[in-house]
């Protein structure tokens, strides 16, 4: 039922001055004059978790054309928009500050430089919805009718004016923001097609602003991307046209140069191209395949019964590789283990940079195998299994590897970073490597083979906090709160909004209901990425709340395979 506005006010009137616990009572559905407003929880007390609340105008009121929401990639572009336009009057008209705690705040989830499908907006045929939230004032812990007042007839039917109605925007910026998402969308696809793993668009500007500041470095420090014309590549797509730049081919790439030359810029560009990215990023037409994921060392992370043994056996007092257990796993035990996981996940690209890896994993040159013989290293390092993980597997590899030649002979491209200016060489080393013998005997000449799989159980996860309720929280961008547990995501480079790792947490809480003891972990993963696909991020949450964000499998297995309670047993 809903109710007129008006009446709202007399109960903000009538209870002000009371208990906090009276705000209670305006939970419920308000006619605003062009809108809707749903008061859907109000907080305990002026310093939890802020009140949930919506807005929602009519899509044909709202003014935004069919073209807006006509594929997917342009319906979440156009949300994403909105998104930030509400953000952007929040800060803005809310005036914040009104009183105790959370007093006065108005405010929407705030997207990142990428893209997401989130659940803070809505757009569908009827409706456009913003989920957002309110610290609903309090002098003590008393109502502040007359604060409350003001937020909710002044500030909010400004600020829904200013961001809801297509009349209150730049339409050509709007479809700027849909154009170059659906643009970056096609281009994965188009990518895909042709046997490329990844793009770099030629007059792209990769670096960023500094390692705190996602957005872009200052143009005039800049230099932008030209690919050098060996691997130039043109692509057609459906807003920008014609566009040209580099294609990484399948296979084994290396990115060679020398340090501060910008190798790992490159590489974090390919990272993050499984996202689209807004407009004025820089990286708009910089796009990977879906399934390229970042792998690195990660020392003191648990592992469960993982099969490693591709990389590791024989580890003293014949620990078993096949199904590796550890609670604190070694800089190379941690990295193998992230690559059979994302194998096991379904990963086509492998993205390595040498800054974070474990050295002993990656390299073994001719003298340390004189030093110390096969049978006393258990490791077999990366350079012998790369070749096979594309040969036998169809698994490619972007590899940053400035201080290494030894990865040359298994090479299919070898790009070098220059002054920032890319550089084919792939002649070059192969000629090299050719000439210069580094007498290193191969490795690992047996089959890569099959990984063997697992299967998730239950039990491990415990979703209730010590008062027994149950307790699913991101406190931070890359830590999840499982009940009692807490779990680390900090080597999960491909997470980029903390909206994600809310969306993580629920998905993993998701995940065990699928958990059947028969179901495989990525058959367990792939079951709840197919519940968010039929019913939408909304489906996670018991709740409708406007802060999570859409996450890939890789990032759900990894979250699940970073819980140090995780049981497994091995698929037969
Ligand atoms: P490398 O991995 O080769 O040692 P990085 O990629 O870390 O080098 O880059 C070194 C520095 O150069 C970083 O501060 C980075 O932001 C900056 N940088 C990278 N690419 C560019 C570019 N195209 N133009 C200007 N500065 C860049
Ligand atoms: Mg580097």
């Amino acid at each position: 039922m809903t109710e007129e506005s008006s009446h709202l006010e007399k109960t903000l009137r009538r209870i002000d001055g009371r208990g906090y616990k009276t705000y209670k009572e305006i939970e419920g559905v308000y006619d605003f004059p062009g809108f809707r407003l749903f008061v859907d929880h109000v907080q305990g007390d002026p310093f939890a978790a802020p009140s949930r609340i919506r807005a929602r105008v009519m899509r044909p009121v709202s003014g935004f054309g069919p073209e807006t929401t006509a594929s997917p990639s342009r319906q979440t572009a156009l949300c994403d928009y909105l998104t930030r336009s509400f953000h952007h009057s929040c800060t803005r008209i809310a005036r914040g500050e009104r009183g105790t705690g959370k007093s006065g705040l108005i405010t929407i989830d705030r997207p990142p430089q990428e893209i997401l499908a989130r659940t803070a907006m809505a757009v569908d045929d009827r409706l456009v919805e913003a989920r957002f939230f309110m610290g609903l004032p309090a002098v003590g812990r008393k109502i502040s009718g007359r604060h409350a007042r003001a937020m909710f007839f002044e500030e909010l039917p400004k600020i829904v004016q200013a961001s809801l109605y297509a009349r209150s925007l730049s339409m050509p910026a709007v479809m700027e923001h849909i154009e170059t998402a659906e643009d970056a969308h096609t281009l994965r696809r188009i990518i895909a097609d042709r046997g490329l793993v990844g793009f770099v668009g030629d007059g792209s500007l990769l670096p960023r602003a500094s390692g705190i500041d996602p957005g872009p470095l200052k143009e005039r420090l800049a230099v932008r991307f030209e690919s050098p014309a060996s691997l130039k590549t043109k692509v057609r797509l459906p807003n920008r046209g014609i566009v040209s730049g580099m294609g990484i081919p399948q296979g084994v790439t290396l990115i060679v140069g020398g340090g501060f030359h910008g190798k790992s810029t490159l590489l974090n560009a390919l990272e993050l191209g499984v996202y689209n990215h807004l407009p004025g990023d820089g990286r708009e037409m910089t796009v990977s395949l879906e399934a390229a994921v970042k792998i690195r060392a990660a020392d003191g992370r648990s592992v469960a019964g993982v099969d490693i043994s591709p990389f590791i056996d024989n580890l003293p007092f014949k620990k078993d590789t096949n199904a590796f257990f550890t609670a604190n796993a070694s800089g190379s035990t941690s990295q193998a283990a992230n690559i059979s996981e994302a194998i096991e996940t379904g990963a086509k690209v492998l993205l390595l940079d040498e800054d974070t890896s474990a050295t002993n994993f990656m390299i073994r040159d001719r003298r340390m195998q004189m030093l110390v013989e096969k049978a006393n290293e258990p490791i077999t390092p990366f350079v012998d299994r790369v070749r096979q993980l594309y040969d036998d597997l169809g698994i490619s590899t972007v590899l940053v590897m400035g201080g290494s030649g030894d990865y040359f002979q298994a090479a299919d491209t070898v790009i070098r970073m220059n002054n920032y200016r890319p550089e084919d060489v792939t002649e070059r080393a192969h000629d090299i490597a050719a000439e210069n013998d580094t007498g290193r005997i191969a490795e690992g000449g047996e089959p890569f083979g099959a990984l063997k799989k697992r299967i998730p159980l239950k039990q491990g996860f415990d979703p209730f906090s010590q008062h027994r309720r149950t307790k699913i929280a991101a406190p931070r961008r890359k830590e999840i709160l499982f009940g009692r547990t807490r779990i680390d995501l900090g080597d999960l480079e491909q997470i980029v909004d903390s909206a994600q790792t809310r969306g993580l947490a629920h998905g993993m809480h998701r995940a065990v209901r699928h958990m059947d003891g028969q179901r495989t972990l990525r058959e367990v993963v792939d079951c709840v990425l197919k519940d968010v696909a039929a019913g939408g991020l909304e489906c996670l949450t018991p709740y409708l709340t406007g802060d999570i964000a859409a996450f890939r499998a890789f990032e759900l297995a990894g979250a699940i395979n970073r819980m140090r309670t995780l049981h497994v047993r091995q698929a037969p």
